[in-house]
C-alpha cells in the first residue's frame, strides 16, 4: 500500500529510466521547492494562484486545486483561483461570507478542515458532483489569515494522515509567497490611489495644477507626434477678492466649486481636461480644436457662467459672477518648448481680456504674437 495513496502519479515524476522513486520525503520537499519557485517567478497576485494551483493539480493525483483568498477583515472570500480535471463550478458566487461553507469553517476556526464523505458535511458546497472528499487548510502568514487551500478528490479515501500533511506542508509553503504578493498588490493600488490623490484639487474636484503639467507635456508630446492642433483655455474669474470680502470665503469656495463644475462640462471627452490652474483661475486644454474654434467654446462658456447667475453684489462688471478667458492654440512642435509657449499666450489673451474691460473671450495669435481680433 502506497504511503500517500497516489503512487502510480508520484512515481510518475520520480522514477526515471527504471531507478527507484526517490523517497517520499524528498519528492515531498521537490514539490515544495517547485511551488515556491513557480509562485516566486509569478508576476502579480493572479499569477502567484494559478501557478500554485497549477502545480499542485500537475503533481498530485488530486481533482481540484483551489485557493480562496480572505480580505482583510477575513470575514469574507473575495478571490478564488482553481485548477484541476473537474470544473470549480461556484467561483462566480464571490465575495461570499465566511458564515458558509466548509472554507467558511475552516476560516473561522483557523483549523483545517478534513471531509471524508463530503455528503455528510452540513457545511459543503458543491463544486462538482464527482467530488467525494475535501481538505482544507488555513494560509496563514504570521498572524495574518489570507485564506484558505481547498484541496479536492473524487476518491473517498484519498485524505490519509500521510496526505494531508502534505498539503499542510503547502499550504505553510505558500503563505509567505502569497503574502508578499498581496502586500506588492496592496502598496501598488495605495501608491495609485496616492498618485490620483496627488493629481486632484481637494477643493473642486478636478484635476489640480499638478495634473494639468502633466497632461500638457504628455498632449504636447503626443500631437507632435500625431501633427494635431492644441487648444488652451485660461478662464479667471472676475473680481473675485471682493466676492469674498462681500460674502465670505466659504460662499466664494462655494462659487469655485461651481465654476469648475461648469468649466468640466465643456469638456465632453477623454481627449480634453480641465484643471484648477491656480486661486480662481480654471484651465481647460482642447485637443484637435483650432483657434477659432476654441475661442467659440470659450464664448458659450462665458455666456453659461452668465447664465449660472452666481450672485456678486461688488463686481465692477455686473452683480453676478463673470469670467474673463484667454485662449491660445498652436500645432506643438517641440515637446520641451511647447508647454510655455502655449501657457504664455493663454495668459497674455487673458492679460488683454481683463484689460478690455472683464468678462469676454480674447484670443492669442502665436505667430503674429498679438491679440487675434477676429476670436474676440
Ligand atoms: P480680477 O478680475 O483682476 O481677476 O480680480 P480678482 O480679484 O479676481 O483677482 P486677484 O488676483 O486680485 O484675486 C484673486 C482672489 O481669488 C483673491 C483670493 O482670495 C481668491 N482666491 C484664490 N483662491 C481661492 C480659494 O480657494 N477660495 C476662495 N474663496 N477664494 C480664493
Ligand atoms: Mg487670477
Ligand atoms: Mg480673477
Amino acid at each position: 500500500m502506497p504511503e500517500f495513496g497516489w503512487q502510480a502519479k508520484w512515481d510518475r515524476g520520480g522514477a526515471v529510466h527504471g531507478q527507484p522513486a526517490p523517497d517520499h520525503r524528498v519528492r515531498l520537499a521537490e514539490i515544495l521547492a517547485q511551488v515556491s519557485r513557480e509562485a516566486l517567478q509569478a508576476d502579480g497576485l493572479q499569477e502567484v494562484l494559478q501557478r500554485i494551483v497549477d502545480c499542485l493539480v500537475g503533481r498530485l493525483p488530486v481533482a481540484i486545486a483551489s485557493i480562496i483568498l480572505l480580505d482583510d477583515t477575513t470575514q469574507r472570500f473575495v478571490q478564488e483561483v482553481w485548477a484541476g480535471e473537474l470544473a470549480l463550478e461556484q467561483v462566480d458566487d464571490l465575495p461570499w461570507d465566511v458564515a458558509f461553507g466548509a472554507a467558511g469553517r475552516c476560516a473561522r476556526t483557523g483549523k483545517a478542515q478534513l471531509i471524508v464523505d463530503v455528503h455528510a458535511d452540513p457545511d459543503y458546497v458543491a463544486g462538482n458532483p464527482a467530488v467525494r472528499s475535501e481538505y482544507l487548510v488555513p494560509i496563514r502568514h504570521r498572524d495574518r489569515l489570507h485564506g484558505v487551500l481547498n484541496i479536492e478528490s473524487t476518491d473517498e479515501d484519498f485524505f490519509s494522515a500521510a496526505t494531508c500533511t502534505v498539503f499542510d506542508a503547502v499550504a505553510h509553503q505558500i503563505a509567505g509567497a502569497i503574502h508578499l504578493a498581496r502586500v506588492v498588490a496592496e502598496l501598488e493600488a495605495a501608491n495609485e490611489k496616492l498618485r490620483l490623490l496627488s493629481t486632484v484639487d481637494g477643493l473642486t474636484g478636478i484635476a489640480n495644477r499638478r495634473g494639468f503639467d502633466e497632461r500638457l507635456v504628455a498632449d504636447c508630446e503626443r500631437l507632435a507626434r500625431e501633427g494635431g492642433t492644441l487648444s488652451l483655455l485660461l478662464v479667471d474669474a472676475d473680481c473675485f477678492k471682493q466676492l469674498n470680502d462681500a460674502l465670505g470665503h466659504l460662499h466664494g469656495d462655494e462659487c469655485l466649486r461651481r465654476l469648475a463644475r461648469i468649466c468640466a462640462g465643456f469638456v465632453e471627452d477623454d481627449a480634453g481636461m480641465v484643471a484648477r490652474f491656480g486661486g480662481e483661475e480654471i484651465v481647460l486644454l482642447l485637443p484637435h480644436r483650432s483657434l477659432a474654434q476654441a475661442a467659440l467654446v470659450a464664448e458659450r462658456l462665458r455666456r453659461r457662467v452668465e447664465e449660472a447667475a452666481m450672485a456678486h453684489p461688488t463686481s465692477i462688471v455686473a452683480p453676478w459672477l463673470t469670467v474673463s478667458i484667454g485662449v491660445c492654440a498652436m500645432v506643438p512642435d517641440n515637446a520641451a518648448r511647447s508647454p510655455a509657449r502655449l501657457l504664455s499666450g493663454a495668459d497674455r489673451a487673458l492679460y488683454a481680456a481683463k484689460l478690455r474691460g472683464r468678462n469676454c473671450v480674447v484670443s492669442w495669435d502665436l505667430a503674429a504674437n498679438a491679440v487675434e481680433d477676429s476670436g474676440a
